[in-house]
């Protein structure tokens, strides 16, 4: 027998990178986006050319301060933008420009969807903007050597970075908070989240404590997970890793790792850089950032309604659960189409439950189309199914066709012939003359049977009658009120 695995406790922390849907760069003009590339996109200042000067982008200040103000931070009326020193291929100037030890925000936190309980709120350390590196590719063409191509138009890209205190207690906690960061981001119009692309990118660190004593282990950070499953997958497997290496009395080395999705491990990349490492000092070339307190004031009042609080109003006012308000706000363009409904005279549960398991079927609002039918067509149809015009067979019939050619509920019914039939004797008594031995059957005890004869009906009618109802005339014609063949 092996003794118990000793308990441990799982503490994770993330530093999150985000670019800014800025048109230009963090400290030049060059455009953020388009072709051209690659090093399509450069000037002296992004490729470091001695003698050129940076200046700040103020769109990109402004993004990061109402990122910052949604999040609850402490924005600082002065920061400071500092140069971080490292060599790499992809970094021409020899230097990050990020900020250090005078951040832009401090503190914060992150409010994640509770079920039922009080919302997990996940503190956060700081945020600060920063410039990004170019990009590197590793070519290997047939009956070439291996080569390495650099692309600079991605230098001087703005980030906002976004640190977590170490305080998540799962991988699927880590995922969740990476999820609602993104909400949020995109709901701000911040960031467009593409985690594919890499303008959402996020490294996570995790170590192990023994569950009795608060003093945080060695930490092993785990660099670019491009998705919410990798990141889930790395730290699932990093726990396991320092699990048995603790349990075994053996030390977590301080490293740096990277996640291989087609085997499922972490692998190291190098030694965890410290600090010093990077020689942080003020960049000379940067006055201070001195944000003016009723630029501060205008940017606070311009923030719209945060995911959080919308959830919270869509449980509240609308009644909905706190799973379906968490799925509805995800996407700020699918609360929108939301609201749109109910605007539109729509009930809010119905409408909720449509937009749930019929549109986020076809669209999910992450991308710039518009919802699949606009929400006055659909609101009529919620409301011809609401009265009983048509059945839900027929509300996805021609919700099917509204999504494809466009039109209106009701005229599309009226010209489909597919409003629901409310005469249902003459079929209920062709079935069950149609159905002697089931008559038989049915009147020997065979309750279920109904079923059978409903289900004969509504094929006859093509769904367009009430099942309840047609329950009903079976019923009352088999036990025999009424003459059961004849019509
Ligand atoms: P660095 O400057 O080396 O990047 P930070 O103090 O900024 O270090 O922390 C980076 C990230 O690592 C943060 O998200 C923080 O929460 C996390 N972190 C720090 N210490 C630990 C630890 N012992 N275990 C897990 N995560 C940690
Ligand atoms: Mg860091
Ligand atoms: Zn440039």
């Amino acid at each position: 027998m092996t003794p118990p695995a000793p308990r441990f406790t799982t503490v994770i922390g993330l530093e999150v990178h985000a670019q800014l849907q800025t048109t230009t760069k963090m400290f030049c003009r060059c455009p953020t986006q388009g072709t051209g590339g690659p090093n399509g996109r450069v000037c002296p200042v992004c490729l470091g050319l001695p003698g050129a000067l940076p200046v700040p982008n103020q769109e990109a200040v402004r993004l990061g301060v109402r990122a910052a103000l949604a999040l609850g931070c402490q924005v600082q009326p002065s920061s400071q933008f500092a140069r971080k020193s490292y060599f790499y291929p992809d970094l021409p100037k020899g230097y990050q420009i990020s900020q250090h030890d005078r951040p832009l925000a401090w503190g914060g936190e992150l409010v994640l969807p509770g079920s039922g309980a009080e919302p997990r709120r996940i503190p956060l350390l700081r945020l600060h903007l920063e410039e990004d590196a170019g990009r590197s590719q590793h070519v290997s063409p047939p009956g070439e050597p291996p080569a390495t191509l650099l692309d600079f138009d991605r230098c001087g890209i703005p980030l906002v970075e976004i640190v977590t205190r170490p305080a998540l207690g799962s991988p699927q906690e880590a995922s969740d908070a990476l999820k609602e960061l993104r909400t949020l981001l995109r709901t701000l119009g911040v960031c467009d989240g593409n985690l594919e692309n890499g303008s959402f990118r996020c490294d996570a660190n995790l170590s192990l404590r023994p569950a009795d004593d608060p003093t945080l282990g060695t930490r092993v950070e785990i660099k670019n997970l491009n998705s919410f499953r990798h990141l889930r997958l790395a730290l699932e497997e990093e726990t396991a890793r320092q699990t048995e290496l603790l349990a075994q009395g053996r030390p977590v080395a301080p490293e740096t790792r990277q996640f291989d999705p087609s085997s499922g491990r972490t692998l190291v990349l190098r030694n965890k850089e410290e600090s010093k490492d990077y020689r942080y000092f003020p960049d000379p070339d940067l006055p201070e950032l001195v944000l003016a307190e009723d630029w501060l004031h205008a940017q606070r009042a311009a923030l719209p309604e945060l995911p959080a609080a919308r959830r919270a109003r869509f449980v509240r006012e609308h009644g909905l659960s706190d799973y379906e308000a968490g799925v509805l706000v995800t996407e700020r363009a699918v609360a929108d189409h939301y609201e749109a409904l109910l605007e539109a005279g729509a009930r809010s549960r119905p409408a909720a439950s449509w937009v749930l398991n019929e549109v986020l079927r076809v669209w999910d609002g992450s991308g710039d189309g518009p919802p699949p039918v606009p929400p006055a067509a659909l609101a009529e149809l919620l409301a011809l199914l609401g009265a009983g015009a048509i059945t839900g067979t027929v509300a996805k019939q021609v919700w099917e066709e509204l999504r494809q050619h466009g039109g209106e509920p009701a005229a599309l019914v009226t010209r489909l012939g597919l409003g629901t039939t409310t005469d249902l004797d003459p079929t209920v008594r062709r079935v069950l003359a149609a159905h002697p031995a089931q008559v038989a059957q049915y009147r020997a005890g065979k309750a279920a049977l109904l079923g059978f004869f409903i289900g004969q009906a509504m094929r006859e009618l093509r769904g367009r009658a009430d099942a309840t109802e047609l329950g009903r005339r079976f019923a009352a014609l088999l036990e025999g009120e009424d003459e059961p063949t004849g019509g």
